[in-house]
């Protein structure tokens, strides 16, 4: 079948952070024929949906932003959610691909079938595309924790993602369930507000003390008046996350990760005063292992009196409130699971068919993965944005997204030059790739012994396990002999 008069079309589906950059650089490469789906009723993704009270991210608002679109007006190293939501609503209308946007409208099945995908809305209306670029986001599906009695509970019970915003919590006893990033910055929003707080630990975590100061006024009028430094600011610290994070982490015994470990323990040893506190929150596996959490002040936050740490298993949840197995029960008027997200799902629950109808869920059975995180063999067309095993971890998804999206730009910019309608992953690419990853990923700090979401079903972290400069080099040109292209 050939394509459409006028160039390929393409689906996009989510309006998110990799969404919104997919239309603006399909816009700016002249292919105009594109749609983006978007379930909910307004762009943004993860800052949309995670409105939790102290919400931020812990990359640099300068490194996260679109090197297209740098924002001198950034208020704080590390600015809050609602900010970036702003931001990213600003650049979708600027760039003028928020018109381009279908709100409210759930893409529930796609099949590749006479070489186009044909996608079905939730809505019950269908459409054709040469391309579909799967926008879906990672942390995205929220994970309920399996605890007995959580209907029980009399009091307001939600995820941290889902937070509702009628509950008014001053003077009133809060628990969290959780300690991982989201937690800690909730905990540090509220406590001096809450009546009482009980963070309900399973795993201490490792705190790295960042300072987040806001950024004055006149630093942001020379960022306004001086493009040339804003773009040096994003490089300078694109660069000093490479380094001293992303290609440190790959390998656990790196001088960095050390560095990394002595700065988290000198927060712990100076900052906790209480010697009981002090061991309940010092964890028992290497920093870094876990996800880090970034927090200036999460220490001094959990010895407000109002707040304690909880660390005696969780039996069940009571009408009244949290049992512990100690027997106590811990009265509560709220209770927040802050308990994190199902990682493995990506795009579903889609219903997505390849090639002669196979089943992306058949494929995924057993745990997901992609040649480099962006193509499945027999699901030609159909590229991913921060899909499985790619680069996660402390540094920016939209330098990886930006990097990913120009690979794809490149595969589908030569499979048409070679007069191929159609282009994805061999299984022989795809089997290689994953078997120098899951070999590469047994140096990573990530398997240094303790639980996380970065590891799958099996232990091996669902990860990219090289440096960020290896992502680089691989990003900037796709290996044809990798990709089956097909139909001319
Ligand atoms: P998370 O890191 O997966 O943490 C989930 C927490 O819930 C963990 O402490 C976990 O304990 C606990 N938990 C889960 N099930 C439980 C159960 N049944 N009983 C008791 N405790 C249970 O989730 P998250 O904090 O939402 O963060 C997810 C990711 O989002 C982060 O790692 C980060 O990548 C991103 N994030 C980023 C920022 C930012 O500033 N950029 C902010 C928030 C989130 P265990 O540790 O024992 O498993």
């Amino acid at each position: 079948m050939a394509e459409e008069p006028g160039g390929p079309r393409f689906v996009i589906v989510g309006a998110g952070m990799a969404g919104i950059l997919s239309a603006i650089k399909l816009q700016e490469a002249g292919l105009d024929d594109f749609v983006i789906y978007e379930k909910a009723d307004r762009l943004g993704g993860t800052w949309r949906e995670n409105t939790y009270p102290g919400v931020a991210c812990d990359v640099p608002s300068h490194l996260y932003s679109y090197s297209f679109a740098p924002n001198p007006g950034w208020s704080h190293v590390f600015s809050p959610g609602g900010e970036i939501l702003r931001y990213f609503e600003d650049v979708a209308a600027r760039f003028g691909v928020d018109r381009r946007i279908r709100y409210g409208t759930e893409i529930c099945g796609m099949e590749f079938r006479d070489g186009r995908w044909h996608v079905e809305t939730s809505t019950g209306e269908h459409d054709a595309a040469d391309y579909v670029i799967a926008a879906t986001g990672v942390l995205h599906h929220p994970a309920y924790p399996d605890i007995e009695g959580l209907d029980d509970f009399a009091g307001a019970l939600f995820h941290s993602a889902r937070w509702d915003h009628d509950v008014d919590l001053a003077g009133k006893r809060v628990g969290i369930i959780g300690t991982g990033s989201t937690a800690v910055q909730i905990v540090c929003s509220i406590v001096e507000e809450v009546a009482e707080l009980a963070l309900f630990q399973r795993t201490a975590q490792w705190v790295l003390p960042v300072p987040n100061p806001e950024i004055p006024p006149d630093v942001q009028d020379q960022y306004r008046a001086d493009p040339v430094l804003m773009a040096s600011v994003r490089d300078d610290l694109s660069r000093t996350f490479s380094d001293n994070f992303a290609n440190a982490v790959v390998d656990a015994e790196s001088e960095q990760v050390k560095q990394i470990q002595a700065m988290c323990l000198a927060n712990l040893e100076g900052n906790v005063t209480d010697p009981d506190l002090r061991e309940k929150l010092r964890p028992d596996y290497r920093a870094a292992c876990k996800r880090l959490v970034v927090a200036p002040d999460f220490y001094q936050k959990v010895q407000h009196p109002s707040a304690r740490v909880v660390t005696d298993h969780i039996v069940r949840v009571e009408p009244g409130g949290v049992r512990t197995d100690d027997g106590v029960l811990h009265e509560l008027d709220v209770l927040v699971l802050a308990t994190g997200f199902r990682v493995d799902r990506f795009m579903r629950p889609i219903d997505v068919r390849g090639r002669d109808g196979t089943s992306l869920e058949d494929v995924w059975a057993q745990r997901p993965s992609a040649y480099l995180a962006i193509s499945i063999p027999e699901f030609p067309n159909l590229f991913m944005l921060n899909g499985p095993n790619g680069p996660v971890g402390n540094f920016s998804l939209i330098e990886v997204a930006e990097l990913q999206f120009a690979y794809i730009m490149k595969l589908v910019d030569a499979a048409r030059r070679a007069g191929a309608r159609s282009v994805s992953a061999t299984h022989a690419a795809a089997e290689r790739f994953e078997a120098e990853r899951t070999e590469a990923a047994a140096r990573t700090v990530w398997v240094t012994g303790c639980r996380s979401w970065y590891l799958d079903d099996r232990g091996v972290p669902a990860a990219w396990p090289w440096t960020f400069d290896r992502f680089r080099e691989v990003m900037a040109a796709p290996r044809l002999e990798d990709f089956e292209l097909s139909g001319s």
